[in-house]
């Protein structure tokens, strides 16, 4: 198409438009190929080839480009428009189309667009002063550049308005056919395969006229309507029946059609095409009428291509807006767009109240740790899913990261049929704390990961809009330290309404997680030993390993305070490492000095990750002693929360010699018939029962239940916290033989064990350390 304009002398362009950011824009397109005249004002429109003008410099010229536009006819003194969004919805567009402006660009447009329109716009004056000139317009020639003119013209106000690529395809067919006086006209594209590559077929994407054309059926693209597609430019049949390949169908080609013109669409994205136009007059179709048609077409093309790309640009910015406010792997909100809906919340007219719940799942590090980021991430999809199960569709979820989410609940009042209710009696902080019981509920029930059954156990921190705040940032803040006192409130529900004495809790905290940091690192931790008695002659039958973080000032910070931060932050794993092989070289140490005493070490559910336990435990022990030594303390909880796989768990740490001790029983709430089944030695009936006992009755109605079920069981029961003689003698008389306790010591450093056991009796206070 460009080969004939390089012929030509430059054409000389005039541009006129207000905006400098267009003008400068025009330049770079233009320079290179056209004679460009710029800020010229008002240039009379017949010195140029074509005017570049906008809605702001066309109101002002508008009557004497139309005049000079009259008196120059019929040579035609080209006018386009560069068109801003708001001109098209003004109606600005409509008004000069086709009177004072032959063409329309709209804003932003691509360099190719540019150019094709001004190539087609100069060809259209060239060939109006080519007929002028020659004086050799015969009728029939003159009927078919009137029609295409025609259908030219009405096609550029369709490619304005039409924002969809079947809608705009549609309508062109219909123009071709309503204002053209053509018979039969189609648009086609070559039908792609999976990969994307063209097939060799074409699918009729449209068509309108005499005869009903199949629109989907894809068939064979041979002949002209195959050179027209590949690159052969406009293809003109001037005696149809000659060329079968130009009618494709199955059906039967109308007598009536004589000539036909194949035009190539080649948009920039998506597979080639063709506008196949069909006339009744043999041989028809001259130069000129083809010249319009093909710029119909060419205008089409980029119709077309402005739709894909948009639609591929709004593709994108969706692919984009999905990233940048959902989090991939669970596909809940994430953390920027939560704080987005709930500032507009916060801000949004209606007076509401709403609570803010932040929910973060128990030892979560561990599960990844243990079975792997894979799974981890499978736990944390589940978890997602059934949060987003548990609270109502219009309560607000997100991931705010790692293992924390965030709910956000209003007070509108509640119902899951979507019919307004009667706003609810009950007070909103009761109810979201009934919303955050539902949700601990539901997520504690097991998940199935990777074949195993787990529990995850959550914690959630409630604030509340207007009392704790009014800013997104804070409110999510301060759930979250609410979250954090739940947590360490070690409350069996683990749920926490902000209260302000949190934040400083939250604060002392922190610090002391950074300060368990440094003692890990420095070795600062120590391990004492309390004795385990033989509650009839106060002979010590063993000893149990006891955590010590001894401060520079002399005291000590107490492991209920430092043991449940370690677990919260994976410490715990290298401290009871540390605790399980310092305690099996202190055995191996006494042993060396002739003294046997086996020692229970404390195990934190955190410092369990299941297969494989047994073989790491082994591996920390066996160098320094058999496993028999040893006996691992867990607790009940741990029982509770994942039964099968704890179960088999302690079984290989008994088939790896280890003894087990339930730790603190009576305080959790493990099945009887659980404990049947598994491979126990010791039930440490816990401290607060024994505190209860000649006090209240049920204390000793708890105590005696506990001896007789661990004796029915065959398992020794040993009493914790023995502090007063009464106590020991009560226990006796029940039946429990073994007992600790401040009555017989305190946990001692090592060498004072040596000197308790060697019977160099020391008073109990002279060992004080707790
Ligand atoms: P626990 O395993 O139940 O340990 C017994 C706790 O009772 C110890 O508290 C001990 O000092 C205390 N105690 C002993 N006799 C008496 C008594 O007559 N009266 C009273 N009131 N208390 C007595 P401690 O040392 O503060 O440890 C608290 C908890 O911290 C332990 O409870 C255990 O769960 C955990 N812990 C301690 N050391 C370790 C460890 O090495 N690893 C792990 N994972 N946990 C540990
Ligand atoms: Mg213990
Ligand atoms: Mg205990």
């Amino acid at each position: 198409m460009t080969s004939r304009v390089e012929e030509e002398p430059k054409a000389v362009i005039t541009i006129d438009l207000w905006n400098r950011g267009n003008i400068h824009l025009l330049e770079r397109v233009l320079a290179n190929e056209h004679h460009l005249e710029i800020g010229v004002r008002d240039r009379s429109v017949e010195l140029s080839d074509l005017t570049i003008i906008d809605a702001t410099t066309l109101q002002r010229r508008e009557s004497e480009i139309h005049q000079a536009r009259e008196q120059a006819a019929p040579v035609v003194l080209p006018v386009l428009l560069i068109a801003e969004k708001r001109d098209l919805r003004n109606g600005v567009v409509e008004r000069h189309l086709g009177r004072s402006v032959d063409d329309v660009v709209r804003i932003p447009s691509t360099a190719a667009e540019l150019l094709t329109r001004i190539d087609n716009l100069l060809r259209l004056r060239r060939l109006s002063r080519e007929q002028y000139a020659r004086h050799r317009v015969t009728e029939q020639m003159l009927r078919g550049t009137a029609r295409a003119l025609r259908a030219l013209n009405a096609g550029n106000e369709v490619l304005l308005r039409v924002q969809q690529e079947q809608e705009l395809l549609d309508a062109i067919c219909q123009i071709i056919i309503d204002e053209g006086r053509y018979p039969l006209t189609w648009v086609g594209f070559c039908a792609t395969d999976e990969d994307g590559e063209p097939a060799g077929d074409v699918e009729v994407h449209s068509s309108a006229g005499s005869v009903d054309l199949p629109v989907a059926g894809a068939m064979t693209a041979a002949g002209p309507i195959a050179r027209a597609m590949n690159g052969g430019g406009p293809q003109t049949v001037a005696d149809l029946p000659q060329e079968p390949h130009a009618w494709p169908f199955e059906i039967a080609r109308p007598d009536d059609l004589a000539s036909a013109l194949m035009l190539p669409i080649t948009p920039h994205m998506g597979s080639e095409g063709v506008l196949a136009i069909y006339s009744r007059a043999q041989g028809d179709f001259s130069d000129e009428e083809r010249d319009l048609l093909e710029r119909l077409a060419a205008n089409v093309m980029l119709g077309v291509g402005t739709i894909r790309a948009d639609r591929d640009r709004e593709r994108q910015r969706s692919a984009i807006h999905e990233l940048a406010f959902s989090d991939p792997l669970t596909g809940l909100s994430n953390r920027t767009h939560l704080v987005a809906r709930l500032d507009e919340l916060l801000h949004a007219s209606v007076e509401r109240r709403l609570a803010i719940l932040f929910v973060d799942l128990d030892h979560f590090k561990l599960v990844n740790d243990a079975l792997g980021h894979v799974a981890g991430d499978e736990v944390l999809r589940q978890v997602s899913h059934r949060l987003a199960n548990a609270v109502r569709g219009d309560d607000l979820v997100a991931r705010q990261g790692g293992d924390e989410f965030i709910v956000v609940m209003s007070d509108e009042p509640r119902s899951e049929d979507g019919i307004a209710r009667e706003p609810d009696p009950m007070p909103f902080a009761r109810r979201a704390r009934e919303l955050a019981t539902h949700i601990a509920d539901k997520l504690r029930e097991p998940l199935i990961v990777h074949g195993y059954e787990r529990r995850v156990g959550v914690s959630i921190g409630i604030s509340l809009y207007p009392e704790h705040g009014e800013a997104a940032e804070l409110l999510i803040d301060k759930a979250d330290t609410a979250m954090y006192g739940a947590k360490v409130g070690g409350s069996s529900s683990r749920i926490a309404l902000y209260e302000p004495s949190m934040s400083q809790e939250r604060r002392q905290r922190l610090s002391l997680e950074a300060r368990l940091h440094r003692a890990v690192d420095g070795d600062e931790l120590d391990l004492c030993y309390q004795p385990m008695v033989e509650l009839g002659s106060g002979q010590i039958v063993g000893v149990e390993a006891l955590l010590r973080w001894p401060q520079a000032d002399g005291s000590f910070v107490a492991p209920s305070e430092f043991i449940p931060v370690a677990e919260e932050t994976g410490l715990i794993t290298g401290i009871g490492e540390w605790v399980l092989d310092t305690a099996s070289r202190q055995i191996a140490e006494w042993r060396a000095q002739s003294l046997a005493i086996p020692v229970a070490v404390n195990i934190s559910p955190g410092q369990l990750q299941l297969p494989g336990d047994h073989r790491r435990f082994a591996d920390l022990v066996s160098p320094h002693v058999e496993p028999e030594w040893v006996e691992l303390e867990v607790t009940e909880s741990l029982l509770m929360a994942n039964p099968e796989a704890t179960e088999s768990t302690l079984r290989a740490f008994t088939e790896q010699g280890f003894r087990l001790a339930i730790d603190d029983f009576g305080t959790g709430y493990s099945s009887l018939t659980r404990l049947q089944h598994l491979p126990i030695q010791t039930l440490k009936i816990d401290k607060a029962f024994v505190a209860d006992l000649g006090r209240t009755r049920s204390g000793e109605g708890i105590v005696h239940s506990i001896i007789e079920l661990a004796r029915s069981l065959s398992i020794r029961p040993l009493a914790e916290g023995i502090e007063t003689d009464g106590q020991r003698s009560m226990l006796l008389a029940e039946g429990c033989r073994w007992g600790q306790g401040h009555w017989f010591s305190h946990a001692v450093p090592a060498d004072e064990l040596v000197r308790l056991v060697r019977g160099e009796a020391i008073p109990p206070q002279a060992s004080r350390v707790e």
